[in-house]
């Protein structure tokens, strides 16, 4: 589910959540849920299979 809050404001950055993948900082939407990636470029924004997926990331700690 989307919010239509994070269309117009931007995806709410959970911070306790942030976990490094191996090779960026990874954490979830505070309001919807959204997967989330720092970007180096962009900054925070949306996680992207097709983008991001390249690379053998590692899952959340939690779901290690
Ligand atoms: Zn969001």
């Amino acid at each position: 589910m989307k919010s239509l809050v994070c269309k117009v404001k931007g995806h709410r950055v959970n911070r306790r959540r942030v976990w490094h993948d191996k090779f960026d900082f990874r954490t979830n939407c505070d309001r919807c849920n959204a997967s989330l990636i720092r970007d180096e470029v962009e900054g925070w924004r949306e996680f992207d299979n097709d983008r991001d997926l390249l690379v053998d990331r590692m899952a959340h700690p939690k779901h290690a």
